[in-house]
């Protein structure tokens, strides 16, 4: 795989290339479709095994930024930033790197916005949003945490599948386990704990996990102790559980781990999580309910969406985001009725909206 291959065999509307000489680093912008408004999505900072990994890496997340802002029917289109860095870029040097980035996203006179992702900060995002101005979740200097938001969204997409899977979605008692208690993982743990599950948490950041435990397990009797549980990371697709929320990292659900899982549906927030495309048959095939990601974890997007269009308040964009649950209920029913993963059901419905929008 390089450079040319993959953008000859891109079907999005542009990559922007920088080489950051001063830095080694690999800049690209994918920009994959602009039917439904700009390109917008987050600047991801990490390190690839060549910079071609890197572009194909943010051709795949644009590509997943079209899907997510069109199945929100928000006015945005799918792009996407990877800075592909040669190792940890600290202090000064990733200031001035931050610094001509931003010259960068100004130089496109609006045709790209950005805002965090994985490997980018608060902090980044403030110093990107020096040089350019199309930083969203930018106020003022100060950031607005995306985890929160998700997380809410993640909450409505799960209730919308335990629904679809066991008719009501009461999920007092019931068995949950959330993998990686990160910015997400961890308002996600919150919520479930408030509506009265049976919350099993997972992290490979121990220290993480038993300070989450132990202000989840001390919030009174009545809510949470003797309703925790912790899982180690290596038993985690073997435990026994109603719902598994991937919140860690993507690529979790594969032709190795889904013959072990033991539940009955997969909703969380991680981007990515099929390893391959033929994964989401197999979980259909194994009878259990998938909620496609780039739609339970549009919290976020949806959130720093309407705010870029000026709406700050909190309950209108909680509804709107809980509006996650209404449009995968329908998901859910069109797939059961074709009898097909809601994978399938999914692309469907994002690809009436961009006809829908570029016919109009
Ligand atoms: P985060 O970095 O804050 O938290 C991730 C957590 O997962 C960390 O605590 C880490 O220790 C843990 N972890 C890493 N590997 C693990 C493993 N193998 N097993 C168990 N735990 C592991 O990240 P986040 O912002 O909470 O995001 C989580 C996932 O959701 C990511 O895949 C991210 O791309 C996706 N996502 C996040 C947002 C958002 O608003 N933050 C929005 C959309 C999607």
């Amino acid at each position: 795989m390089d450079l040319q291959t993959l953008i000859e065999s891109w079907n999005g509307f542009a990559v922007v290339t920088h080489f950051d000489a001063p830095t080694g680093t690999w800049i690209f912008i994918a920009l994959h479709d602009r039917t439904l408004g700009r390109p917008t999505g987050g600047t991801r900072i990490r390190r690839y095994e060549s910079p071609a990994e890197g572009l194909n890496d943010a051709m795949h997340l644009a590509t997943g930024m079209t899907h997510k802002w069109a199945a929100a029917d928000l006015p945005y289109g799918g792009g996407k930033a990877v800075l592909a860095v040669p190792g940890p870029i600290q202090g000064e040097a990733r200031e001035s790197l931050l610094h001509r980035y931003g010259e960068l996203v100004e130089s496109l006179k609006g045709g790209f916005a950005t805002g965090e992702d994985l490997g980018t900060t608060p902090r980044d995002m403030a110093t990107i949003a020096e040089t350019t101005q199309y930083v969203i979740g930018a106020s003022q200097g100060q950031m607005t945490d995306p985890g929160p938001f998700t997380a809410r969204g993640v909450f409505a997409a799960l209730r919308s599948a335990v629904r679809a899977a066991y008719g009501d979605d009461e999920l007092t008692g019931r068995p949950i386990l959330v993998q990686g208690l990160g910015d997400v993982g961890a308002p996600l743990a919150r919520h479930l704990v408030d509506a009265g599950a049976r919350v099993l948490l997972s992290d490979t950041d121990e220290q993480r996990q038993d300070k989450l435990a132990a202000e989840l397990g001390s919030e009174g009797e009545e809510s949470a102790d003797g309703r925790l549980e912790i899982v180690p990371p290596a038993e985690v697709y073997d435990t026994p559980c109603d719902v598994f929320a991937p919140c860690a990292v993507g690529f979790v659900l594969s032709d190795q781990t889904i013959p072990r899982l033991q539940c009955r549906v997969v909703t969380g927030s991680a981007n990515n999580q099929l390893a391959s495309p033929e994964a989401a048959d197999l979980l259909h095939q194994r009878g259990i309910l998938y909620a496609p990601d780039y739609i339970a974890n549009g919290g976020g997007a949806i959130a720093f969406g309407m705010m870029e269009q000026g709406v700050d308040d909190r309950e209108i964009l909680f509804a709107r985001i809980d509006k996650i649950g209404d449009a995968l209920d329908e998901i859910f029913e069109e797939a059961a009725d074709r009898d097909e993963s809601p994978v399938r059901a999914a692309l469907r419905r994002v690809e009436r909206i961009l006809e829908r929008e570029g016919n109009g």
